[in-house]
């Protein structure tokens, strides 16, 4: 899967950017704020998962400008699509359109256009908080799962709802007699993104541990293990849960347990990541964990997914670069960095320069 042509009328700080990408590497490089982390994020939601920034659309909408605007043409699946994407603050400005058709919301590009994208914020995934290895397993999985997005809403939703029950039930009990309807259909969409993300990190870990094994040279295993807050992955379980745990949620006002607060865990010979993994054995899971991402796309898709890299050849050693462009070799990628030369080994490619959100000057690698 590779994109042919990009257009970008507005997007952020950028304007007027109309590029005919390289099938292989596509340097995009700058001084720092010109603008190309942005342009990779405009390439994202044509996955049509929401910004990989956690970025909300009213934020991406060029400051002082009505919308941003962008186009594309790719190719996938053994044909050429036509993608374009308009969006402001004024809700009628929406407009998403997958080859002539209309869609209301980004999820009706997904399963159209598959992308990976690695982030020095990824670097943080080991040891940071869970809300990031939560975040990390649900981009991946929407675009994979088209209606994922809306079970992961509902359920937003209704634990909001659960929310205000556990709040408002200290001024007025009787609001309790609820509680049993909307906890089990929170359940249901509790256990659906419960197996859903389990089975996703089965598949993952499969291919994330053999490329771990060949990054140590065999010496080191790479486990992952989902981590619930529930004692099972069934409505039954998590309806459970729920009425266990209501004594403790009316007093913090909140819900204690459920896929919100689930966790992923990885494991080197069997010792704890987060607790023991030193900075280089960080570096190789998270880019395990990428590279076994794509392999998850191919397998599922049938694609290979077009790979963003935001600045992290500067993060990773020569060793670990070398070892992820040879693993990427075949695939249409967008590296961002400051100086084209941070991917020397790079041949067959373009270098696009982006400087003040515009382009200023594309050569060939
Ligand atoms: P770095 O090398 O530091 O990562 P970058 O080239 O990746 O830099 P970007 O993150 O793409 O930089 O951001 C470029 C600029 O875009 C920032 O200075 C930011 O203020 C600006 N920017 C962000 N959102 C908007 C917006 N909605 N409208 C206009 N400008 C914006
Ligand atoms: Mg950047």
């Amino acid at each position: 899967m590779n994109f042919c042509k990009i257009t970008v009328e507005r997007f952020r700080n950028l304007s007027d950017v109309f590029f005919s990408p390289s099938p292989g590497v596509n340097v995009i490089w700058g001084d720092n704020a010109q603008g190309k982390t942005n342009f990779l994020e405009a390439l994202w939601l044509f996955t049509g998962a929401k910004s990989f920034r956690g970025a909300k659309e009213a934020e991406m909408v060029p400051f002082g400008a009505e919308s941003a605007s962008v186009s594309s043409q790719y190719e996938g699946g053994g044909r050429v699509h036509e993608a374009s994407y308009r969006f402001g603050a004024d809700k009628g400005q929406k407009k998403i359109l997958l080859n002539g058709v209309s869609h209301g919301a980004f999820s009706g590009l997904a399963g159209s256009f598959y992308a990976a994208v690695f982030s020095p914020a990824h670097l943080t995934l080991v040891k940071g908080g869970p809300p990031e290895r939560r975040r990390f397993i649900d981009l991946a999985i929407c675009q994979l799962k088209p209606r994922y997005h809306a079970v992961l809403s509902q359920y937003g939703r209704l634990l909001y709802q659960r929310n205000c029950l556990m709040r408002d039930a200290r001024l007025s009990s009787v609001l309790l007699d609820t509680l049993e309807i909307w906890e089990g259909s929170l359940a249901k969409s509790a256990a659906l993104i419960t197996r859903t993300r389990k089975s996703y990190l089965e598949r993952l870990g499969e291919f994330a541990g053999e490329i771990y094994s060949g990054i140590s040279s065999g010496r080191e295993t790479l486990s992952i293990a989902y981590h619930g807050t529930a004692d099972g992955e069934d409505e039954e379980a998590f309806r459970r849960a729920f009425r266990a745990s209501r004594a403790q949620d009316l007093k913090t006002g909140s819900t204690s347990v459920g896929p919100h607060r689930d966790d992923a865990e990885f494991a080197i010979n069997g010792l704890l990541a987060r607790a023991y993994a030193s900075q280089g054995q960080q570096r190789s899971i998270v880019l395990s964990l990428k590279l076994a991402e794509c392999a998850v796309i191919e397998e599922t898709a049938g694609e290979s997914p077009v790979v963003l890299l935001d600045d992290v050849m500067s993060e990773l050693d020569r060793e670990r670069r070398d070892y992820l462009l040879n693993r990427l070799g075949g695939r249409q990628i967008f590296i961002t960095c400051c100086e084209p030369d941070a991917v020397a080994a790079a041949e067959n490619g373009t270098a696009l320069r982006i400087e003040g959100g515009r382009a200023a000057g594309l050569r060939a690698l």
